[in-house]
């Protein structure tokens, strides 16, 4: 469509026609062209990210600047958490913790009986409009914390957590701003020690404001900003879908800008990576959302200045348009107990470790070569699902191999 408009005059401008024809002509000429710019513009601002680059991009840098320690130490947790209530209060959503954003995580007390705190989760609200479905939950989160500084080693966990933070705090702007209210209430978590155990995500699930029941789904996202070990490869894993009914065909007929595709991946093959792990074992619907691992991915070179922000805008997207949804529609996905399983997963693996060896083969420039258990690792998994795709079937006992080998691949080599 576009091309034309650039190079292809009209053929009809050979011989000019007679005067009263040629009003009409210039008309109807100038109508078409202004057709033309304004489907240019509707396809241009469809393919744009509604959370732009540039509204993800200063959350990322501010809290993995080295004043903020790798949100790990006290000083550099308090500064995180103070940003963080700043923006719930500027967004205008409520407190979730009778008044307060914060929900201190006690530790033991002290031989004299005093309280202690080992960390905070942050907490701020959108309340339902609907007073049928408002005392339905729909939970976004994102882990805030990070491992702190080693020495005076600062990490500071642009890709983990700050990428999944920031797109936490766009998503509520967008949704405070909707014109319609969200009909279930939908609350907005940051959470502390995620890399202690998920302690934080884990205290929080057992001290919430509402009865799990009411949560109807728990998402979170981890590591959003690079694709996977750097790959050039568009793909952002949404996994825990196939534990709830509806669940898939909801992410999948959530509108998403160009440039970014959802591979959906079971759950088990990543085992318990992140905050949704309290939410599965309570059977609750949950989406774990992210790009995977890079080498950067826990070292001191996780910056602000590697982070993709065209992806984490798209992602951040994609993840707007499931919260509205799922905030507006009238039923909610049902946890199931057999999983459901599909053939996508099995081609998403064989997708990236065809591009790996693809990439390791041409010893493609600016990455390393596989090492050779790195090498028998991908080709190992690239010839198992090679085999499933090949059958054009998934049978349960493929998991027995497929979960290690997945695991062992994502790993060891990214
Ligand atoms: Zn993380």
């Amino acid at each position: 469509m576009r091309n034309v408009t650039q190079t292809q005059p009209l053929p009809l401008l050979k011989s000019p026609p007679p005067r009263s024809t040629h009003l009409s002509f210039v008309i109807c000429h100038l109508s078409f062209l202004l057709l033309l710019a304004s489907a240019a513009i509707a396809e241009d601002s469809a393919a744009q990210p509604e959370i732009t680059p540039a509204q993800v991009k200063p959350h990322v840098f501010h809290l993995s600047q080295p004043a903020l320690e790798g949100r790990g130490t006290r000083q550099g947790k308090r500064l995180a958490t103070n940003y963080l209530i700043e923006q719930f209060k500027a967004i205008g959503l409520e407190p979730l913790f009778d008044g307060k954003y914060v929900q201190t995580i006690p530790g033991p007390d002290t031989e004299d009986g005093k309280s202690t705190y080992v960390g905070h989760n942050l907490g701020a609200w959108l309340p339902g409009s609907d007073p049928a479905l408002k005392d339905e939950i729909v939970i976004l989160s994102a882990h805030y914390d990070h491992l702190g500084k080693v020495g005076d080693k600062i990490f500071p966990g642009a890709d983990d957590n700050a990428s999944s933070v920031a797109m936490m705090l766009e998503v509520a702007r967008q949704i405070k701003r909707d014109k319609t209210a969200p009909r279930r209430s939908i609350a907005f978590l940051a959470f502390d020690l995620e890399e202690n155990l998920l302690w934080g995500s884990t205290w929080f699930a057992a001290h919430m404001p509402w009865k799990m029941e009411q949560v109807k789904l728990f998402i979170t996202a981890d590591l959003l900003g690079r694709p996977l070990g750097d790959l050039p490869l568009p793909l952002v894993f949404v996994m825990g879908a196939e534990h709830s009914t509806g669940l898939r065909s909801l992410v999948e007929a959530t509108p998403r800008p160009k440039g970014i595709e959802p591979a959906f991946l079971g759950i088990d093959l990543v085992g318990n990576r992140s905050d949704y792990v309290s939410f599965r074992d309570a059977r609750t619907p949950f989406l774990f959302f992210s790009s995977g691992q890079h080498p950067d991915y826990h070292t001191p070179n996780d910056l602000p200045e590697r982070i993709d922000y065209d992806r984490l805008a798209q992602i951040s997207t994609l993840i707007l348009g499931v919260c509205r949804q799922v905030t507006q529609a009238d039923t909610t996905p049902q946890w199931t107990r057999q999983p459901e399983r599909s053939l996508d997963e099995i081609r998403a693996l064989n997708r990236i470790t065809t591009l790996v060896l693809k990439l390791d083969d041409e010893h493609a420039a600016g990455r390393e070569k596989l090492t050779t258990t790195q090498r028998s690792v991908a080709v190992n998994l690239h010839n198992l699902t090679a085999k499933i795709l090949k059958r054009g079937q998934l049978l349960s006992s493929d998991r027995l191999w497929l979960i290690p080998s997945a695991q062992a691949m994502l790993l060891t080599v990214f």
